[in-house]
């Protein structure tokens, strides 16, 4: 049916329960496709990303990794460094400076757009209404972003004082000598990697029979035996049974490939997993549907409570600050206009490492598992000549393609500036680009960028950098 201009239209109101980049980007959003919003957040605005989560950890990740770069590095360049040392309190101004400047750009955002932002825990009680402190608020639609919070494993010893979370080991005043980190997930091998790096025995304790379950295995392999020739200690197939504090530092308890193993570490990081913050806010009682603490949705992210949306982290789809963010844009298009707009296979995973790991669209596995007929490209890094100048020319960029038209579907990248570069091929999945659209884009020259455009050609046998396979 036309939509009769002459005829006033009423404005739509939002509420968007919890500020994170879920919640604030959404609110944004939607203020400025013209509804009426009000954002709710009961600590900080930025949610864990910017106040505990992705800002803090690569602002730290920045000091490790330059401190480390230079240590590493400075002889072979000629440069002659005397007295270097890392100055722990100073490194945590640094951080907290960057954190401060960004939540204050987002709290002028909110303002700037017209957002109200009501500070308090919000409370739901029913499809259109919120409580807020001693406010109730009504709207047409209400947008769930209340985020995550870290878990604990209930094992005895899971809450001595030198036991922390990933926000505690943020809040260190000090750089621990040794450290077990329970949990070879991506938070748990970001944290082991820049401690490492600031002189931090590191030992990572991981249930499963690899670290990263979620990144390309081959790359995995990679990772893990830089880590270790970096002297991380890693130990799989290993669950940890109980914690025992011995004087100032921990023993660690575990079943390590089916026997009794301990390792002591004067701090332990308990990296686990996140769960939803859905607990006490009324969700069961206006009869939201949970699945193991996480709001069910559909695909354009509506609960089975018509009206009622969750998005980012407390959905559980994918624990990414990017991925909350357009699944809250993608829910306000949809109120807004019935249309949508979230394309899941574009959503990059990124690992802050020495060098660094983003991937996009499907995994070989996942190719394998499927059946779906594919052709590998794969380009070491030691053949591109800007790798070699910043990282000695570790990694490998990997390009998987549809066998018969060479449509791009995954993209895995290891080696320097790898989170960044990963956005070219974010794109040519959303284009449904082909390798042969790849290797007909010129690449600037000397770039990291240039080992895509080679990977692409590596597909059907024809990078020009690399000898050909032998036949
Ligand atoms: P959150 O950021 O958790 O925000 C939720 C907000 O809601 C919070 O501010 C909370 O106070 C508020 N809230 C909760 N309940 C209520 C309520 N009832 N009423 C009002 N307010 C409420 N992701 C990346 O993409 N890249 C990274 O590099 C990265 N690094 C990370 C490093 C660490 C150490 C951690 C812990 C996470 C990292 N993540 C990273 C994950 C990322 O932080 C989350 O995926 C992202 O913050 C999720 O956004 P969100 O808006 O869904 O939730
Ligand atoms: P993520 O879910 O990516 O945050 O990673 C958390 C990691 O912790 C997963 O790889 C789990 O296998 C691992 N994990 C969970 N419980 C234990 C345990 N008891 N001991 C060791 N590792 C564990």
């Amino acid at each position: 049916m036309a939509t009769n201009l002459t005829m006033p239209q009423l404005k739509k109101s939002i509420i968007v329960v919890g500020a994170g980049p879920g919640g604030y980007v959404t609110a944004i959003k939607a203020a400025q496709m013209g509804a009426k919003v009000s954002l709710i957040e009961a600590d900080k605005v930025g949610g864990t990303c910017l106040n505990v989560g992705c800002i803090p950890t690569k602002a730290l990740i920045h000091v490790s990794a330059t401190f480390s770069a230079i240590k590493e590095q400075s002889a072979k360049l000629g440069i002659t460094v005397s007295g270097m040392d890392v100055d722990w309190a100073k490194a945590q101004q640094y951080k907290g400076s960057i954190v401060k400047t960004l939540v204050g750009g987002v709290e002028g955002l909110l303002k700037a757009n017209g957002v109200a932002v009501y500070r308090g825990r919000g409370i739901v009680k029913d499809a259109h209404t919120i409580q807020v402190g001693s406010e109730t608020l009504t709207a047409d639609s209400i947008i769930l972003a209340v985020g995550s919070e870290p878990v604990r494993i209930p094992i005895p010893g899971a809450d001595l004082p030198g036991v922390i979370d990933s926000t505690g080991t943020l809040a260190l005043t000090e750089i621990p000598k040794s450290f077990v980190i329970i949990g070879g997930g991506v938070i748990g091998i970001e944290f082991a990697s820049l401690f490492a790096s600031l002189g931090t025995k590191c030992t990572i304790v991981e249930a499963l029979p690899r670290i990263l379950p979620p990144i390309d295995a081959e790359i995995t392999r990679m990772v893990r035996a830089d880590l270790e020739a970096r002297g991380i200690d890693i130990l799989t197939d290993a669950r940890v049974e109980s914690i025992e504090q011995s004087g100032a530092s921990y023993t660690v308890h575990m079943n390590y490939q089916g026997q009794a193993q301990t390792v002591e570490g004067e701090k332990v990081l308990m990296c686990v997993g996140r769960r939803a913050m859905t607990q006490g806010i009324g969700l069961e009682e206006a009869g939201i549907v949970l699945n193991r603490g996480k709001i069910v949705t559909d695909d354009h992210f509506q609960t089975n409570i018509p009206g009622i949306y969750a998005i980012g982290d407390c959905n559980g789809k994918l624990m990414l600050a990017h991925a909350a963010s357009a699944q809250g844009i993608a829910a306000v298009n949809y109120i807004m206009t019935g249309r949508d707009s979230y394309h899941a296979e574009t959503v990059p995973s990124c690992i802050y490492l020495e060098p660094e790991v983003a991937s996009v669209g499907m995994k070989e596995e996942e190719l394998q598992e499927q059946g779906i007929a594919y052709r590998c490209g794969t380009f070491p890094l030691s053949g591109n000549g800007k790798a070699l100048i910043e990282a000695g020319g570790k990694g490998i960029i990997k390009i998987l393609a549809d066998a018969k038209y060479g449509q791009i579907l995954g993209v895995h990248i290891y080696g320097p500036r790898a989170t960044d570069l990963i956005a070219a091929a974010a794109i040519a999945i959303r284009l449904e680009a082909t390798v042969d659209e790849f290797t007909s884009t010129v690449w600037a020259h000397p770039t990291v960028g240039e080992a895509l455009g080679e990977a692409a050609e590596a597909v059907f046998g024809n990078s020009i950098h690399w000898p050909p396979k032998k036949k």
